[in-house]
């Protein structure tokens, strides 16, 4: 075969891989949801766990392996040929070290708060990483014993960061996404909320085979084992420093612009899901302070985007503080923080708007 035969039939192959690629769904907020597109996409993978409510050691109920299941996958049972529906003590110590991350009661039993927490969706990212334990879990507990004087952010197994060469890096999204400018921008918005901080800058690039950090929309299995499960569930995943790949649930149904999301639908903020992936990226692991950006899960049409005290200093662990930035070591605690909506934004509107009334009337 000729080369250039070869390449145009490279070529096709590519066009044929792209056009049977499904696209993500992207809406600006919550209203413009079609009804009918929000039909059968309000059941969570794991809504079946709600029949389990109260269930303790041992009990004998179906469904219990699927809980398992969903423990091994985050880090709290090492045995995944476990396949009983036993409530046994390998469940009860999981469901005590899950209660301490969340800072809920150890009790060991699925009550209706533990399970309230493990129906959210969330980051596909483990809490305990290769048996390493992280969030509270992990961590020795010094004064009052409430945990409140403990740092609660996290790093990876190892602390991988991105090296000391590496403090401007690159970032591109798969072009079979074709996601517009408006998608991109919800991204270049995320990575700002970590570079106001850090002394680390994010510059998008076309050629998404060389960029350091690749973002990416993609459904079920899609080739890294981390397989996504449907709407809901799992929404995102990211990995360590330095293999830099972000990938969000194509299944999802994404809010872009919505500064006031309601909690009912099943609808998630992108933005507030990528900032948290970008903490990954970085090398921080998983928290236990639910304010904190790095908290696992994430309710449906929450936005939380600012990072936290929490956030904050485990970034600057990594990498230190932004110079450019004069509240760069102080942390944003003493910030108003853009957590639910857009206050924030309608009252800077309306001093902005004051003030350029003031100013005409002056000039006339
Ligand atoms: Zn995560
Ligand atoms: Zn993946």
């Amino acid at each position: 075969m000729k080369i250039s035969h070869f390449l145009t039939l490279i070529y096709i192959l590519q066009i044929l891989i792209v056009s049977s690629q499904p696209l993500p769904h992207f809406f600006p907020n919550i209203s413009s949801i079609p009804k009918s597109f929000l039909q059968n996409t309000t059941n969570s993978p794991w809504h079946t766990f709600a029949n389990l409510s109260g269930c303790h050691t041992g009990q004998k109920l179906r469904g219990i392996s699927k809980l398992k299941n969903y423990f091994h996958h985050f880090g709290y049972i090492d045995n995944n040929n476990d396949t009983s529906d036993e409530f046994d003590k390998s469940l009860e110590f999981a469901v005590k070290t899950y209660q301490k991350n969340f800072n809920l009661n150890e009790t060991g039993e699925l009550d209706q708060s533990t399970l309230d927490h493990i129906l959210k969706p969330r980051c596909g990212v483990a809490d305990i990483v290769n048996g390493t334990s992280t969030m509270n879990s992990g961590k020795v507990v010094v004064g009052n014993g409430n945990g409140n004087n403990v740092a609660h952010y996290s790093f990876f197994p190892g602390r991988p960061r991105w090296p000391a060469s590496k403090r401007d890096l690159t970032y591109a999204f798969d072009p079979r996404n074709e996601l517009t400018a408006d998608v991109k921008t919800v991204f270049t918005n995320a990575f700002m909320r970590w570079s106001e901080w850090t002394p680390l800058t994010f510059t998008e690039v076309n050629d998404y085979f060389r960029a350091d950090l690749k973002i990416g929309f993609y459904s079920g299995d899609h080739g890294d084992g981390e397989n996504f499960d449907g709407v809901l569930g799992t929404l995102a995943h990211a990995f360590a420093p330095p293999r830099g790949l972000l990938h969000l649930d194509l299944d999802e149904t994404w809010l872009i612009n919505d500064i006031t999301t309601s909690r009912s639908s099943s609808a998630m903020d992108l933005e507030s899901v990528a900032v948290h992936e970008i903490g990954h990226l970085l090398g921080l692991g998983h928290s236990s302070v639910e304010d904190a950006i790095m908290y696992p899960t994430i309710s449906s049409g929450l936005r939380k985007v600012e990072l936290a005290q929490d956030d904050v200093e485990g970034i600057q662990e990594l990498y230190g503080s932004n110079p450019d930035n004069n509240n760069g070591t102080t942390g944003p605690s003493l910030r108003e923080r853009d957590t639910s909506g857009s206050h924030k934004k309608v009252s800077v509107l309306v001093q902005t708007l004051f003030l350029a009334f003031v100013l005409i009337l002056f000039v006339l």
